[in-house]
């Protein structure tokens, strides 16, 4: 039968690596709500706003379209019909995401879309609140953190990969760190392990070792 997993923790924790495999072992739809905020991000930049001229910021947030597609290789994202799958990726939107993420009206929009998708089950919802406000009643519940110089070694890891290397491993720590104070510190809905969330720290364990243990948690 389908149910619904929800991951939370902070930046570089391998949220969406592992709820992307988890979903396709079980044949659930992947969404990463992170992708949410970077894509109101990214079309504040379009428009030239400010991430401070919030009301503005609402009212665009309002009459923009997202669109989110589950592919086979995660989801591709749309902001009113352009792919931005990409483009929210970028330095320039992940250092402007917290400060529109903490704005309260923006979060409720994107979290009564959220809601809205956990409606059918079947779903493996990565982000910062999902356990504590999106989907409180989740069968399933998993924080999952790494150490800063952890998360910041796969980042640079991953950037180098893929070719996309623009920052020293120091400064990747730094942002990573800058970001969990963010997330932690907000008004709203700040990142919270849920009561009922299996806490698990991948410092010292492989991707495969993290999807296995969840996905035997769904066997019990
Ligand atoms: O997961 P990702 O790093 O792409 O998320 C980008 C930012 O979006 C986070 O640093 C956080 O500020 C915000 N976010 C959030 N709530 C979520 C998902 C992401 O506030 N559910």
């Amino acid at each position: 039968d389908k149910f619904n997993i929800a991951i939370d923790g902070p930046a570089g924790a391998g949220k969406s690596t592992i709820a992307r495999l988890v979903a396709g072992a079980l044949g659930f739809v992947y969404v990463d709500t992170g992708a949410m905020y970077r894509a109101v991000t990214w079309k504040v930049q379009q428009e030239g706003l400010s991430p401070d001229q919030e009301s503005e910021v609402i009212a665009l947030a309002n009459r923009m379209r997202i669109e989110l597609v589950p592919t086979a290789e995660g989801q591709q994202v749309y902001v009113d019909g352009v792919d931005v799958t990409k483009a929210i990726r970028t330095i320039a939107i992940t250092d402007h995401v917290s400060q529109i993420a903490s704005i309260g009206a923006i979060r409720e929009l994107l979290v009564a879309m959220q809601k809205q998708m956990a409606v059918s089950k079947g779903i493996v919802m990565d982000g910062r609140d999902i356990g504590t406000h999106v989907i409180p009643d989740a069968e399933l519940k998993i924080f999952l953190t790494a150490s800063v110089s952890e998360r910041a070694e796969r980042r640079f890891k991953e950037m180098q990969s893929s070719g996309t290397c623009t920052m020293t491993l120091e400064e990747l720590a730094q942002d990573i760190a800058r970001r969990d104070q963010l997330d932690q510190n907000r008004e709203i809905s700040p990142l919270r392990r849920a009561d009922d969330a299996i806490l698990m720290d991948s410092t010292s364990m492989t991707i495969n070792e993290v999807v296995d243990e969840i996905l035997g948690l769904c066997k019990s």
